[in-house]
């Protein structure tokens, strides 16, 4: 037996749980498929890595997992979000908060949480072998007793399985821990797309591609019943939205779309009423007053925007603004509180931010992130049966449970 805890997957969970084990003293083997390691880590948060959510009280924290999240509880009380922080500026990374509590590197690259990883490996001294995709888990008696890589097999004492979920495969997440966890007798949830874009049908939207609204709203309806709605940062894109916003709503309007056609309504000023809206157009058709409104409505919308808003309300883009009807008004400030978009579908499993689906967590000691099947089994990440909003929430799993199971593989040596 050459080591004390080996660590299948490169991924975030799977670094700091490797660099943990080494740090108290486990002399660690860790097992990338890849060339190299942390590619999704790389391009999270667009390149920026929303490293967590900066919500310190671990109840509301847990609570933003929905009622799975239940099972984080211990797992935060020992290392959650205040403690995570502390570690990455401790080992020379700043960080700063933006909206919605969302935390980023202070440089805003993902690069240099992926360099602060790469360091505590090598810190510890942990052995990392490159292009080594592992192929099965063997066991007796109710206990790993080695792992395949081409023809060989290699063992530990322990071992951490954190090889993520399927979304964005060419990253090297393409589940098959989930079929190994299955094989070993673990139950195994259906994996599902659970933050995903969505697409809709409207040409309009295709040429706003690009646009993001930091504070837009939008409301779902279904057989013209509005059934809910929420406000945050929305995305146009070529096939049609994305951002946290959409995200986050995804999974619900996927739970509608299965029984019926959704509807969407934009709303792009939710904090402001008809009156005060009406008040902003007047004040913006009053000041280009002999100007074609072509070329003069972008105090109220992007300049890109401008043609879609004028092809929406039929108002003749070479009129002057002088020249703008109170009906046509009124048809402007409906516009702005309402771009009605229609449902087609959504991106599948791998576009998605993350799966659903995944270890149950009853098998789990959250406490130690310990198989409750295989004593000297360990699962952190992606590969566990968590529902996650956006905004860092997903990584902070993957700190959280792959530090403790570092840290426990070590300890139970
Ligand atoms: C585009 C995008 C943006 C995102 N942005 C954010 C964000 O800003 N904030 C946030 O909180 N979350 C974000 N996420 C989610 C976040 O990236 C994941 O939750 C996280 O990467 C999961 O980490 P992990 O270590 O569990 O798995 P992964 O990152 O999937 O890593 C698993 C590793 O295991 C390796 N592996 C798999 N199978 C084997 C095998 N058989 N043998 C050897 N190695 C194997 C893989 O190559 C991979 O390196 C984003 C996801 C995507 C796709």
């Amino acid at each position: 037996m050459n080591y004390d805890t080996i660590v299948i997957g490169g991924g975030p969970a799977g670094m700091i749980a490797a660099g943990r084990a080494a740090e108290l003293g486990a002399k660690v083997l860790l097992l990338e498929k890849n060339a190299k390691l942390g590619k999704k880590l790389l391009i999270t948060g667009g390149g920026r890595c929303n490293i967590t959510n900066a919500e310190f009280d671990v109840r509301k924290m847990v609570a933003k997992y929905g009622p799975k999240g239940k099972a984080l509880f211990g797992s935060f009380s020992r290392f959650g979000v205040a403690e995570t922080l502390d570690f990455f500026h401790a080992h020379g990374l700043a960080t700063k908060v933006e909206a919605e509590k969302r935390a980023f590197p202070q440089s805003n690259k993902a690069e240099d949480v992926w360099k602060t990883l790469v360091q505590y490996l090598k810190d510890g001294k942990v052995t990392v072998h490159y292009d080594s995709p592992v192929s099965g888990i063997e066991t007796t008696d109710g206990k790993i007793t080695g792992i395949k890589v081409g023809n060989k097999i290699l063992t530990a004492k322990n071992y951490i399985v954190a090889t993520g979920g399927k979304s964005r495969p060419e990253t090297g997440s393409t589940g098959e821990g989930f079929l190994w966890m299955h094989a070993l007798g673990h139950k195994v949830e259906e994996q599902d797309a659970a933050l995903v874009p969505v697409t809709t049908k409207e040409k309009w939207q295709k040429d706003l591609s690009g646009l993001s609204f930091v504070n837009a709203k939008l409301t779902m309806f279904q057989d013209n019943k509005k059934i809910g709605n929420k406000t945050g940062k929305l995305l146009f894109t070529h096939f049609g939205l994305s951002g946290p916003l959409v995200l986050n709503m995804s999974k619900s309007i996927r739970e509608l779309f299965t029984y019926a056609p959704v509807s969407l309504e934009l709303d792009l000023f939710p904090e402001l009423d008809a009156v005060a809206i009406d008040k902003k157009v007047l004040g913006v058709l009053t000041g280009a007053f002999n100007k074609k409104i072509r070329n003069n409505l972008g105090d109220l919308v992007p300049p890109k925007m401008i043609p879609t808003v004028l092809e929406l309300t039929k108002i003749d883009p070479e009129k002057t603004c002088n020249a703008v009807t109170k009906t046509e008004r009124a048809l402007l400030v409906k516009q702005l509180k309402s771009f009605k978009l229609t449902v087609t579908g959504f991106l599948g499993t791998d576009k998605a931010i993350t799966t659903s689906g995944g270890v149950s967590l009853k098998e789990i000691d959250f406490r130690t992130m310990q198989s409750k099947l295989y004593k000297n089994l360990y699962l952190a990440g992606d590969i566990l049966d968590f529902d996650r909003p956006s905004g860092g929430f997903s990584l902070q799993i993957c700190w959280t449970t792959g530090y403790l199971a570092g840290e426990n593989s070590a300890k139970t040596q």
